[in-house]
């Protein structure tokens, strides 16, 4: 069993009618990367896909992925490749599923967004949305599941 300090929250960067098989696809072929991005998608209907075993690493975040579960949901920008929170309901209903699930698995773990893993290059000890590498998951994912 890996030591799981993380649990963390990340969406797609896609539309939300991105299929599983497309996401799966650009990791494979454009990225080349052998294990997926994440160990679970949440689709806009509500649907939990495990895409890889708990116990294997994914690739969600660059430095941490050993101690990481990686949890994403399809979306995240809108029309013009802006980032935004479009969640549908049955998302975010899933997704606080998956979290409990999760965190009662990993009791130990802290729930945080790919973006709040972004350097805090002036030292003053926020990452603030001047400092994120990327925006993803384009919500305060350490806020809204704090208490869970
Ligand atoms: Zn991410």
């Amino acid at each position: 069993m890996r030591n799981i300090k993380y649990i963390v929250v990340h969406c797609t960067a896609t539309a939300q009618t991105a299929s599983v098989e497309s996401v799966k696809r650009y990791w494979k072929e454009k990225l080349n990367w052998k294990s997926p991005g994440y160990h679970y998608l949440v689709e806009p209907d509500g649907n939990i896909v495990q895409l890889l075993d708990e116990d294997k690493p994914s690739n969600g975040v660059a430095g941490y992925n050993s101690v990481s579960m990686n949890v994403c949901y399809t979306g995240g920008i809108d029309r013009n490749g802006k980032a935004v929170d479009n969640r549908t309901e049955e998302q975010k209903a899933s997704l606080v599923f998956l979290l409990e699930r999760l965190k009662e698995k990993y009791p130990r773990a802290t729930i945080k967004g790919h973006r709040d893993f972004s350097p805090d290059l002036n030292g003053n000890g926020v990452i603030e949305p001047s400092e994120w590498i990327k925006s993803c998951p384009c919500f305060d994912a350490e806020k809204e599941y704090k208490n869970l």
